[in-house]
């Protein structure tokens, strides 16, 4: 997959790349990220991408014309993207389904904002999606960007070891992951639920699909009314919710 991100901090994106299953992942050639420095697509002398808003206004604006021919320099050197993605506050809540929806794209295109955003005509003729990672603003798309390219990288096969691990993850199959736990078995007092010790493979599945679950009434119920359940699954949630009301 090619991913392509245009930013005025093209180190800050790089240095991401340099460490962990992102690292592996450009390494061995599943994943091809460029970062590309708006700056080399300016025409002046001081390398200038932003200017003062039209109408007034604190704070600068990022020009259309650099980001426009950082566009056309993709297109021709690494073909025609099949999305070109906006990060920002006011776009759609990024979610696993964006990423998993992305990881079937070959070719994707971050565009990062700075100060107070950008030119709207890029939004209007450029843009295929605006995606938010959050209710709160940040200084640039940069963070977003990397945000958005670990998700989407770790639903590629092959970027994460065992795929397995990520199709346990929270979301992937509708609710949040079980607990985990790791030697010793006992710490400072606070041992690991005798299940796990048990080497009783069906009891720690059944143990672990019902924590998951219960973890995501607790936490994130809104998540149960998308997930798909078994019948078992559901009257383990009448059990959970019947205690839950019981406690209150
Ligand atoms: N004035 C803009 C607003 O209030 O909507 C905020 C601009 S923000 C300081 C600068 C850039 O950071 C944005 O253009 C966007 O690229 C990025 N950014 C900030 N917060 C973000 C968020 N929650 N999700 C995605 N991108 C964000």
């Amino acid at each position: 997959m090619k991913f392509d991100v245009v930013t005025i901090f093209p180190r800050m994106v790089e240095s991401l790349l340099e460490e962990g299953i992102l690292a592996r992942a450009v390494k061995s050639g599943v994943i091809d990220v460029v970062a590309h420095d708006l700056r080399d697509f300016t025409t002046d002398r001081h390398r200038v991408v932003d200017d003062v808003a039209f109408g007034g206004g604190p704070g600068m604006v990022l020009k259309p014309e650099p980001i426009f021919r950082a566009l056309e320099h993709v297109r021709e050197a690494r073909g025609t993207p099949e999305a070109v993605i906006l990060p920002s506050p006011q776009g759609r809540r990024f979610s696993h389904a964006d990423a998993r929806r992305l990881s079937e794209l070959s070719h994707v295109v971050v565009v990062c904002g700075r100060y107070e955003g950008i030119d709207e005509r890029v939004r209007d003729a450029l843009a295929t999606d605006e995606i938010s990672v959050g209710d709160y603003v940040l200084s640039g798309g940069e963070l977003p960007a990397l945000v958005i390219l670990d998700a989407v990288a770790r639903q590629i096969p092959g970027v994460v070891g065992d795929q397995d691990s990520v199709a346990q993850d929270s979301f992937a199959g509708g609710l949040l992951d079980y607990p985990h736990y790791t030697r010793p078995a006992e710490f400072r007092g606070m041992r690991v639920p005798d299940v796990l010790l048990s080497g009783h493979h069906a009891e720690i599945a059944r143990w672990r699909r019902r924590e998951a679950l219960r973890r995501t009434l607790e936490r994130r119920p809104d998540l149960l009314e998308s997930a798909a359940l078994d019948a078992e699954a559901r009257a383990w949630l009448d059990e959970l919710r019947k205690a839950e009301r019981s406690t209150r």
